[in-house]
């Protein structure tokens, strides 16, 4: 908007849809946090930073279960630790961020 002048009805919206964009990746980056917080409170001492996921993961090693130890074969989360990386599978990481 320019200083000192009226804005137009257009500029206004586009202006509202840009600070309801950057809400709602303020609110998604709110939760990631907030999962992260609980994440590290239910799996302590591992240092988790952050996290991908849900997804598939296909390496070609099988991946285990950070928490529960069961292979993580349909949909599971990477999580990014201070010094590499574990796997969690959805139901954990469902049961760690209720
Ligand atoms: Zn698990």
């Amino acid at each position: 908007m320019r200083q000192g002048q009226e804005a137009t009805p257009d500029e206004l919206r586009r202006e509202m849809r840009e600070l309801r964009e950057d809400l709602t990746l303020l609110r998604l980056a709110q939760d990631r946090l907030t999962n992260v917080a609980m994440l590290n409170a239910e799996l302590s001492g591992r240092g988790i930073i952050g996290y991908e996921g849900p997804a598939r993961f296909d390496l070609p090693h099988a991946i285990v279960c950070e928490h529960c130890r069961s292979p993580v074969d349909g949909l599971g989360y990477e999580l990014r630790l201070s010094r590499g990386r574990a796997y969690l599978c959805k139901e954990c990481f469902d049961e760690a961020t209720r």
